[in-house]
């Protein structure tokens, strides 16, 4: 039988033509399509029921039951206008992909009369049999009750990619006693939280701000591969990433990748999967080549954070349908493939009022230089204070393979601000003095405005090794991982700026409170915080090992693994920072923590079990075929009388050959054992340092060693998995 492998490379040639792309060639036509958006509401719905959808989305009231009745009517005229005959509560539960449970509108009434219907109950409360999803023992299986809930303030939508068409309703997932159980719900309470804080703090300013919003956009990277070589790859059909394969010839060392020209079949899946993204409102406006090969991004404009969140989820599912169209795989693992780049999720994040200021946006005049420099200040010293928390907040088994590999931002949370900001905040450090005089005005008087942007300009200012750094008018988190549900980095970052945020205002006000002119006061408790928290700011180069020693000098955590960064999400200080915001209970904090530690345990799990099973009924019979031939080879040499120089060659690799495989199925047996012993501990977090430390790091690099030293030495037509040359080559 002919392998897979090379049946996939030969069927490239007929693939690679692809699946043609014919789109709408004007994107305003086809935006937001699918989307119920509030013009859409306006032309379905009564005047009362517009009106109630409104002032829920804008101040997040009730909607009543009888009102929720017509709205659902509306939907469903409205869906049922499209060709919808289903519909779905969609929502985003803690496996990281968003989830579905299709009902149809079909019904049968009493009488027996079949009728189409979608009323307001079904439309606010949905009781899933979801007993399956993570609920870290919150909700015992046998009383399988979990509920969706509608979240109006995210539009519905209706997928059409594939056979049917579904309206999706976005909700939140709660259990029977109401404690979360997704990651949405939490955003959106943090999001409040810091719209509290932050509308206190913009009032010393502006008395006319009354709402502050979160802002992101999102920078998704991803891998594409032809299907047909991703299904004769065990490993990333079952893990998303490769846990063998030598490194090919060409890397990324020529960076003729990055920023190239998109190949065609790429650039057809790109177009017809950014339609898609089109039609669901999704605003995506950049896409281009990464620096690893077969590596690619998209990011959109951004938005609101709920929102934003909402459409990063959508759009992973949607890439994922819509790679099918055109036999590509979409590899949105955090670290496909050893040896070139991983792939991340750049969280640009801000803030803005509803007076239309963005609030980390260097002010105009003296004042608004001031509300800036609040914030960016607050910032600073927020990610100070939590830094741990923060970067528990982006742990994973995938994003371990990244963080602190040399090619994205180190486990070490620290912040970059660029060398004009660094003069500003000394200068404010030194020359605030006790009294405010003349030098303190001079600082409130800087032109921030016009300094910044033409700073910013200066590329050796962009430092690209920051996790977490300023970007002229927003900051960007880049230790988020490219899998992440970008919710759980959002609650924390925007919970722990609303915690600092609330502290500020009441040192500020105490300082009034002694008869200290309210500018003044503000100057002192910036400079305060900028002293309390300047160790957490750093300007040089994050992949150096100079960094990681001046880091420790420093105190600032380090901590490389999932396991035990996760840690930090159940110190007291976790418990009263979320409790206090009223973003988490204590118990919802331990049950996140024990399924972030059971999600870390399955993945490194799976991974140890594909590599065993390739291991042993991949790598090994080719290696044993090869083997055989060349032993055949030698002895028949030897037989006709040819001297020991004519196979010495054959002879040597022979050797080799015999001694790898027999240091891969050694190890793999020991792993075997290993993985034995962690399954049998009882706590959750033994298990998984000890998954870590037993199994992953005692045996997999070791394992991988061997087998992709065999791929160099077995014959190629004997080798049953595709190459990474291939897998990122060929399209
Ligand atoms: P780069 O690759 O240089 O970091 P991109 O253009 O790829 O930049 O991405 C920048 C992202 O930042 C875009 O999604 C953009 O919409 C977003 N962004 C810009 N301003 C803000 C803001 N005020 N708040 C949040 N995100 C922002
Ligand atoms: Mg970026």
């Amino acid at each position: 039988m002919e392998s897979l492998r090379f049946k996939a490379i030969n069927d490239l040639t007929t693939n690679s033509n692809g699946h043609p792309f014919e789109g709408a060639t004007r994107i305003t036509g086809i935006f937001g399509e699918n989307v119920f958006t509030l013009k859409t509401a306006r032309e379905f719905l009564s005047d009362e029921a517009y009106k109630s959808l409104l002032t829920s989305i804008r101040g997040g009231k009730k909607i009543d039951r009888a009102v929720a009745n017509q709205i659902s009517a509306g939907l469903r005229q409205w869906a049922e206008a499209k060709g919808v005959t289903h519909f779905t509560h969609w929502f985003q539960p803690l496996t990281g992909a968003s989830a579905e449970k299709h009902d149809s509108f079909f019904t049968i009434k009493s009488d027996g009369t079949p009728i189409e219907q979608f009323d307001g109950d079904t439309l606010i409360q949905q009781e899933p049999d979801a007993s399956s999803f993570p609920s870290g023992g919150l909700r015992a299986t046998f009383e399988a009750r979990g509920y969706t809930a509608w979240d109006p303030s995210s539009p519905a939508f209706i997928m059409d990619i594939g056979y049917g068409k579904t309206l999706c309703i976005p909700t939140i997932f709660v259990s029977y006693t109401g404690e979360l159980l997704d990651y949405k719900a939490p955003l959106l309470k943090a999001l409040e939280a810091l719209n509290k804080s932050a509308v206190d703090v913009c009032n010393y300013f502006d008395k006319n701000v009354t709402k502050v919003t979160a802002t992101l956009g999102w920078e998704q990277e991803y891998f594409v591969m032809d299907e047909a070589m991703f299904n004769c790859r065990p490993d990333l059909v079952m893990s998303g990433r490769t846990v063998f394969g030598h490194p090919p010839a060409k890397g990324q060392q020529l960076e003729d990748h990055y920023f190239g020209s998109i190949p065609e079949r790429v650039y057809s899946f790109m177009r017809d999967y950014e339609q898609e993204a089109y039609k669901l409102g999704i605003p995506l406006r950049t896409r281009h080549n990464e620096v690893a090969p077969a590596q690619f991004e998209c990011a959109p404009i951004f938005e609101e954070v709920s929102v934003a969140v909402d459409h990063n989820t959508l759009l992973m599912d949607v890439m994922e349908r819509v790679a099918r169209r055109h036999k590509l795989k979409v590899l949105l693992h955090e670290k496909p493939f050893a040896g070139i780049n991983g792939s991340g999720k750049h969280n640009n994040w801000s803030m803005a009022t509803d007076t239309g200021v963005n609030l980390l946006a260097p002010g105009k005049t003296p004042k608004t230089n001031l509300m800036f420099l609040t914030f960016f200040v607050n910032t600073i010293k927020a990610v100070h204070d939590y830094a741990d928390i923060l970067r528990a907040s982006i742990a994973s088994a995938g994003n371990d393979h990244r963080l602190g590999a040399n090619e994205a931002p180190p486990a070490i949370i620290s912040v970059f601000i660029g060398q004009y900001l660094s003069k500003v905040l000394a200068d404010v450090k030194q020359r605030v003095g006790d009294k405010f005089d003349e030098q303190d005005e001079a600082i409130l008087k800087l032109d921030l405005h016009r300094s910044i942007p033409e700073l910013l300009l200066d590329n050796t200012d962009r430092n690209r090794t920051s996790p977490f750094a300023f970007t002229g008018n927003k900051f960007e988190f880049r230790a988020v991982g490219s899998t992440a549900n970008c919710a759980n980095p959002m609650t924390i970052l925007n919970t722990i700026l609303a915690d600092t945020l609330r502290q500020f205002k009441k040192d500020v006000d105490s300082l009034i409170e002694k008869g200290e002119k309210k500018e003044i006061a503000i100057m002192h408790v910036i400079r305060e915080y900028i002293v309390e928290s300047e160790k957490v700011l750093f300007e040089g180069d994050g992949y150096s090992e100079e960094w990681h020693a001046e880091a420790k000098k420093r105190g600032l955590p380090n901590i490389p693994t999932t396991p035990l960064a996760l840690d930090a999400m159940v110190t007291e200080k976790a418990k009263h920072l979320f409790e206090s915001n009223n973003v988490y209970s204590h118990v919802e904090l331990e049950a996140r923590h024990e399924i972030e530690l059971e999600k870390y345990v399955k993945k490194v799990q799976i991974e140890a079990r594909i590599m065993g099973e390739l291991a042993t009924s991949h790598i090994l019979p080719a290696a044993i075929r090869y083997q055989n031939v060349l032993i055949t080879n030698i002895t028949g040499l030897k037989e006709i009388g040819l001297a020991e120089s004519t196979y010495a060659n054959q002879k040597q690799i022979l050797e080799k050959i015999s001694e790898h495989i027999d240091k891969a199925s050694g190890m793999v047996e020991k792993m075997i054992d290993a993985r034995k012993k962690c399954n049998a501990i009882t706590d959750t977090r033994e298990k998984a340092i000890a998954y870590c430390t037993d199994v992953k790091e005692a045996y997999f690099d070791q394992i991988r060693y061997h087998v992709d030293k065999l791929e160099l030495l077995v014959g190629d037509q004997y080798w049953l998995l595709p190459k990474y040359r291939e897998m990122l080559f060929l399209r």
